[in-house]
């Protein structure tokens, strides 16, 4: 089976399940010319545990972990299959490389994995495993985590690391339009994922503009991190646009490994 890529896939708001925008389109794009993927294995940082918990169910639920939202978004279901087998083995992985983790028989899918994932393989014909975001990991840990999952990649596993590019949830529901720091913070992420400047990437608190408004805490930031360490030095790096919602989300995403004749929409 052909190395499957990794990607950075920000969900944004919850809404981004009913309103597909720029980036729903695009995933779906990117998720239709993916090689036959064995399996896919996610991190959102909806699921934040201590030690790495690891979904080890047949089958998984769909969490509907949010509140206040259209009655809509609570019917939306994503019947994925789980995948016990690689659960093993990427426990295995983790556990080697210093990891403390372990199986969750029981838990699902929250909508940092459910709302992408229905974009890019919308007939759930992909088994899912879903990563825990470890309590108190930082950047360098989320890219070590990625560089973990890294040889999942070569046997066909999809990595997505699900967050936001920027994220700051108070500017978000005060309806606070910024969108010149945003996107500010943006390019500069764009730019130094095209230099795959890790260092830079691991160092953006104080290296990138508007590091601490773009991200006031860092749990949907670190997903760009884990997929930067599940990629490869030859792997190309793709921006996925995704545009700016509400005047403040950037919902630009990125690709590592993706079939070069890919054609994306650009934001306007
Ligand atoms: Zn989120």
């Amino acid at each position: 089976m052909s190395r499957a890529p990794s990607l950075f896939v920000s969900h944004g708001s919850p809404m981004f399940a009913l309103e597909p925008g720029l980036l729903g389109p695009n995933l779906a794009q990117v998720g239709a010319a993916m090689p036959q993927l064995h399996a896919i294995v996610v991190v959102s940082p909806h699921w934040q545990t201590r030690g790495v918990r690891i979904t080890g169910a047949a089958m998984l639920e769909t969490i509907h972990d949010f509140g206040g939202f259209p009655a809509p978004l609570y019917a939306l279901q994503y019947p994925a299959q789980g995948a016990p087998e690689l659960a093993s083995e990427t426990l295995g992985l983790l556990r080697r490389a210093g990891f403390d983790a372990s199986i969750d028989p029981a838990r699902g899918l929250d909508h940092g994995a459910w709302v992408p994932l229905r974009y890019l393989k919308p007939h759930a014909d992909v088994p899912v495993l879903q990563v825990s975001l470890p309590h108190g990991i930082d950047a360098a840990g989320a890219l070590r985590l990625g560089q973990t999952l890294a040889p999942l990649r070569e046997r066909g596993v999809l990595v997505v690391g699900s967050g936001s590019l920027t994220h700051n949830l108070f500017e978000f529901r005060q309806h606070i339009a910024d969108p010149e720091y945003a996107q500010a913070f943006a390019d500069w992420v764009a730019d130094a994922m095209q230099r795959r400047d890790v260092e830079a990437l691991v160092d953006y608190r104080r290296r990138a503009p508007f590091a601490s408004r773009a991200h006031p805490t860092e749990e949907h930031y670190l997903p760009l991190l884990v997929a930067l360490g599940a990629s490869a030095v030859d792997d190309s790096t793709r921006k996925i646009a995704g545009g700016m919602t509400y005047g403040v989300l950037s919902m630009d995403s990125f690709g590592f490994g993706l079939p070069p004749a890919l054609a994306l929409e650009e934001a306007a």
